[in-house]
């Protein structure tokens, strides 16, 4: 009986391995055909000075527009873009893209309030041959400067140790780019490299800030992370600000910049614009 049981499991388990592998294919052939039409878009989250609640940059931050499944989140499909290489073909559009929109806001709006845009890069993407002239291109063409840009990559795609990645880096940074490490503390590797390698911006993972109200060790650890920060001459961004105690805790702690929902989710970006032009809609209300 035992037997038969395990045997039916094993079927059941290569069946559904089976029905796993299936629907990542139809995913990759859908995401492949997303790529070729144009079946993206892109949300804008303001990036706020905590100390006068005004927006400072906006990242950047990819939907897939699905026709008949509607708007799909990056989580969905970020992995497989990367496995089967169609991240490199729809990061260049993204870049474009926000480039484009960026632009558009800097022509608007007068010197002093004109925002940058933050976006994420895969690994992927920084290991194609001619990345870093692709970025000096889409900033030419949109006609902004490299202040304009933001470059955001995670720690765990640093913990390689990739020379030549470093080395692209260092050339953007000379550019003016600026260059964050995206979901900072998540991903255990050595402190020292932030001191010796191209770096501007920390941007401190969510789940960091998640429960910094609770629990007195972990307000302990965001206050070290910005410390940290100051000292080595960085910026800080914490991610997920959620509501008004997060804020006014993050700011007592001199963290100087911040982006949450307690702010604004994602806009399209005709609302970010509005966003711009009148601050923080919330606290207003
Ligand atoms: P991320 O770069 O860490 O982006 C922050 C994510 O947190 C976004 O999710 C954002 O909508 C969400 N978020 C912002 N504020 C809050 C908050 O207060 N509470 C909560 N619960 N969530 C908040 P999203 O848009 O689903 O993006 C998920 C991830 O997908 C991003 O994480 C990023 O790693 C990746 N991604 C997004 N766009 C791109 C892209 O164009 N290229 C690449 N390579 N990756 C992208
Ligand atoms: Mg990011
Ligand atoms: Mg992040
Ligand atoms: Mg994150």
């Amino acid at each position: 009986v035992a037997k038969g049981a395990g045997k039916n499991q094993w079927r059941r388990y290569q069946s559904h391995l089976h029905d796993v592998m299936v629907q990542r294919l139809e995913l990759r052939s859908a995401l492949d055909h997303a790529v070729n039409e144009g079946h993206f878009l892109l949300q804008y989250q303001p990036i706020v000075d905590l100390e006068t609640d005004e927006a400072v940059g906006f990242e950047a931050l990819v939907r897939w527009h699905h026709p008949s499944r509607g708007v799909i989140a990056p989580d969905q499909f970020i992995e497989v873009a990367e496995e089967s290489g169609l991240i490199v073909p729809m990061g260049r559009w993204v870049l474009d893209q926000a480039l484009h929109t960026v632009a558009q806001w800097r022509r608007i709006l007068p010197r002093a309030r004109q925002p940058y845009v933050s976006v994420n890069v895969s690994v992927r993407q920084f290991r194609q041959q001619g990345f870093v002239d692709q970025v000096r291109a889409s900033l030419d063409y949109a006609g902004v400067p490299p202040q304009a840009l933001m470059l955001e990559i995670t720690e765990t795609l640093l913990m390689g140790d990739d020379e030549q990645i470093w080395a692209d880096l260092a050339v953007l940074q000379d550019l003016g780019v600026r260059i964050a490490i995206d979901d900072f503390g998540t991903g255990y590797s050595s402190l020292s490299y932030l001191r010796q390698r191209p770096i501007d911006v920390l941007k401190i993972d969510k789940t960091f800030i998640d429960d910094m109200i609770g629990s007195a060790q972990q307000h302990a650890l965001v206050a070290g992370i910005v410390s940290l920060a100051q000292t080595l001459n960085l910026t800080v961004v914490a991610e997920g600000i959620e509501d008004a105690t997060h804020r006014q805790m993050l700011a007592q702690l001199g963290c100087p910049l911040g982006q949450g929902y307690y702010y604004s989710a994602p806009l399209d970006p005709t609302e970010a614009l509005a966003w711009l032009r009148a601050p923080m809609p919330l606290a207003a209300a």
